[in-house]
């Protein structure tokens, strides 16, 4: 199974992707984390538009995913998070290969903001965290595998709203051209893999 998770910065698709992912056996390929994880070479210029909230230009993103889509582990399916993140991107996913299911998880704008202000992940295994919702036993530290906490560059208030804005304008109009499934992303975690399961069993 091929599938999209969409949704603006904080509503949660990347914690639904990992869940389902081993839930269906298939990997989480966020398009996010191959940029944070990319060569050296690359990084320069990938966090120059990364740290101020704007898209990496489509053919150095494409060029990246293309390399990841190919690797064995994405012959039985994959959930893409973040990408496509417009109309140029979802046509030329359509050219390498074919979606199954897009699901749409929705929160609200001045809810992301807040997501992402207090939202901590750990360097190590990727456990998020949220400072103020749902803080580490020991602040800084992993309740998981104790690993030192961190704070991505552009979780804070300017690039957040430089990212919702491009959002709302580039990456949204791709929810029609897809006929996507829309959740509802302001319930508990567990609850939104509930309603995203149902969804996918009633469409298989
Ligand atoms: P994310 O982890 O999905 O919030 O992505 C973090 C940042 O990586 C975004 O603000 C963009 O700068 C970049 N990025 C991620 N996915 C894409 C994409 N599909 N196209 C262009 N830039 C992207």
């Amino acid at each position: 199974m091929k599938l999209l998770f969409m949704g603006v910065q904080g509503s949660g698709k990347g914690t639904q992707a990992k869940i389902i992912s081993v839930n269906l056996g298939i990997p989480h390929i966020s398009t996010g984390d191959l940029l944070r994880g990319a060569s050296e070479q690359l990084r320069k210029e990938i966090d120059s538009y990364i740290t101020v909230g704007y898209l990496v230009p489509d053919e150095l993103m494409l060029k990246v995913l293309k390399e990841r889509l190919s690797l064995e582990d994405c012959k039985k399916g994959f959930i893409l998070d973040g990408y496509p993140r417009n109309l140029v991107q979802a046509k030329k996913l359509d050219e390498i290969t074919s979606i199954d299911e897009v699901i749409e998880i929705q929160i609200s704008d001045e809810e992301a903001v807040i997501r992402a202000i207090y939202r901590v992940t750990c360097g190590k295994c990727g456990e998020g965290y949220n400072t103020k919702t749902n803080p580490p036993k020991r602040a800084g530290v992993c309740d998981k595998c104790k690993s030192a906490l961190t704070k991505r560059a552009d979780d804070n208030e300017q690039a957040m709203l430089k990212r919702i804005e491009i959002c709302h304008k580039e990456t949204e109009p791709i929810l029609k051209y897809y006929d996507s499934v829309r959740i509802n992303g302001e319930q508990k975690i567990e609850k939104v893999t509930e309603d995203i399961l149902a969804t996918l069993e009633i469409k298989s």
